[in-house]
């Protein structure tokens, strides 16, 4: 059986950078909350949306498993939460119901500073740090490409000075971490933004005239801030 509720539950990023950003187009929507003592669940006051604060990884799985109707995370986490899922031979759960336009940032290659970039040929056999095997390990095997993924959960750009890696493949916004490490971008993956998340198929019960409301309204308050 459907699970059903008569209230809208949101995921967000409990810190981080997408954290501010989603409070405040929330609030720009009309939503006031009270936080439980924990800080992890919010309750709407005005509408009935509640926030669920965790850790962006996680918002995508939250959703598929119908615990949270909605969220606000980097396309880069979606993507490879539903590349990971189709690699396990399970059908995609999520989309991009709107993009927010901040939060932007890509996912790229880097290599040595010191290196010469001919192309993703150069890549076999090579050891590749990441924390988004699935997104790398599509966009290898679509070029045919076969090297070695090493999937490492932070501190990426570090790989290569320990000998973890031969170079790597991690978010970049401005290039700044990637030059404190003697690494240059050399190709983009993925071009990144904050999204609202949601599933695949349409919001039952009440939640999905919530759900209406809630994105006009956020339709409203995006195109002022253009
Ligand atoms: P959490 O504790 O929630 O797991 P995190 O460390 O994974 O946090 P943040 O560093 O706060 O996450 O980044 C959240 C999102 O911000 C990224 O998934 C990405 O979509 C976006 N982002 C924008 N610019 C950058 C950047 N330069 N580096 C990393 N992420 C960026
Ligand atoms: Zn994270």
């Amino acid at each position: 059986p459907a699970i059903t509720r008569d209230r809208l539950r949101v995921a967000i990023q409990k810190s981080g950078r997408l954290a501010d950003p989603a409070r405040d187009l929330l609030a720009s929507c009309g939503l006031t909350w009270r936080e439980s003592r924990d800080k992890l669940f919010c309750y709407g006051e005005s509408l009935p949306v509640d926030l669920l604060l965790v850790r962006d990884d996680d918002i995508p799985g939250l959703i598929a498993d119908g615990v949270c109707d909605l969220g606000i995370v980097g396309r880069n986490v979606v993507v490879e939460y539903d590349l990971g899922r189709q690699a396990g031979g399970a059908p995609g759960a999520l989309e991009e119901w709107r993009q927010l336009g901040w939060g932007t940032c890509r996912l790229d290659i880097a290599i040595n500073d010191d290196e010469r970039w001919a192309g993703a040929e150069q890549l076999a056999g090579k050891r590749i740090a990441t924390s988004y095997p699935h997104t790398l390990g599509r966009w290898l095997s679509e070029r045919g490409v076969e090297a070695d993924i090493v999937t490492l959960s932070g501190s990426v750009e570090i790989a290569p000075r320990l000998g973890q890696a031969d170079l790597i493949c991690d978010l970049v916004s401005t290039g700044g971490t990637l030059a404190a490490n003697n690494l240059k971008p050399v190709e983009t993956l993925l071009h990144s933004e904050a999204v609202i998340a949601g599933p695949t198929h349409p919001l039952e019960d009440g939640r999905a005239d919530i759900a209406d409301m809630l994105l006009r309204r956020m339709d409203g308050a995006l195109r002022l801030k253009e």
